[in-house]
C-alpha cells in the first residue's frame, strides 16, 4: 500500500468534490469557533450543522455570550444537530473553561479524543486526524487501519494517523486531509452501500480487493 498515491488520489478526488461548510471558512485562531463546531459535529451529520452554524456563532460569537444567554434559547438553537442536551452541557464546559484561565494545549485534555484531537489539528497544526465513525470506517476498509475504540485512540494508532498526514504533499494544509477524509466517507464510502464500482481508490483498497478476490 503505497499511502503517497492514495492521498494524492483522495485530494484530486476532493478539488473537485468537496462540500462547503461555513466553518471550513471560519477564523481558526479561536478555540470557542473550532471546539464549539466539534461539539456540534458530534455524533450528527455536517449538514445538520450547517443548518444552525451561523446563526449560533452569530449569537454566541465567544465563551460570554453563551454564558450568559437563557439555557432554553441556547438548547433550541441546538435542536437540529441532535443530542443537545449533551452538548449543551459541553459547550458550557467549553465555555467555563475558555473564561476561568488563560487556554493552552493541556486544556484539551478536558475533552474526548475527537474533540481534543480536532483542536490539536486545528488549533496547533499538529500532525493528527480526528477519527469520527465515518472516517474510522473509511480508514479501516481502505488502509485496514484498525480502530479499537474510537473514543480512545491507542498511541500506535496516534503515530499511524501521525505517519499519514506526513505524507500530504507540502503545499497541503493538514486540515484538509481530515475534510478529505470526513467528505470521502459520507459522499463516496458510505456505510452499507459503498460506491466501490465507481471509487478512484479501489485499486488501494484492501476492503475491495478482499471482496473481490473472494467472488
Ligand atoms: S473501494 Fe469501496 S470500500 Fe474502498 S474506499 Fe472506495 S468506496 Fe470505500
Amino acid at each position: 500500500m503505497n499511502k503517497e498515491v492514495v492521498i494524492k488520489k483522495l485530494l484530486d478526488w476532493w478539488d473537485k468534490n468537496q462540500r462547503k461548510f461555513p466553518w471550513r471558512e471560519l477564523d481558526e485562531s479561536s478555540p470557542w469557533v473550532v471546539l464549539g463546531t466539534a461539539i456540534l459535529l458530534w455524533k450528527t451529520k455536517a449538514e445538520n450543522v450547517a443548518k444552525v452554524h451561523e446563526v449560533f456563532f452569530h449569537k454566541f460569537p465567544n465563551e460570554k455570550s453563551f454564558l450568559t444567554s437563557p439555557e432554553i434559547q441556547v438548547k433550541n438553537l441546538l435542536k437540529p444537530t441532535g443530542l443537545y442536551n449533551r452538548k449543551f452541557l459541553m459547550l458550557k464546559k467549553l465555555a467555563h473553561l475558555l473564561d476561568s484561565s488563560s487556554f493552552n494545549q493541556e486544556t484539551l485534555s478536558n475533552f474526548g479524543q475527537y474533540i481534543r484531537n480536532l483542536g490539536r489539528l486545528v488549533l496547533y497544526d499538529e500532525n493528527i486526524i480526528p477519527v469520527d465513525t465515518p472516517v474510522s470506517r473509511l480508514l479501516i476498509r481502505l488502509l485496514d487501519f484498525k480502530v479499537k475504540n474510537i473514543r480512545r485512540l491507542s498511541p500506535y494508532e496516534e503515530t499511524f494517523l501521525g505517519e499519514l498526514v506526513r505524507k500530504l504533499p507540502p503545499h497541503r494544509k493538514k486540515k484538509v486531509l481530515y475534510w478529505a477524509l470526513v467528505d470521502f466517507a459520507d459522499l463516496m464510502c458510505l456505510p452499507k452501500k459503498p460506491l466501490c464500482a465507481e471509487c478512484p481508490l479501489k485499486e488501494e483498497c484492501n476492503f475491495y480487493k478482499k471482496k473481490n478476490k473472494t467472488q
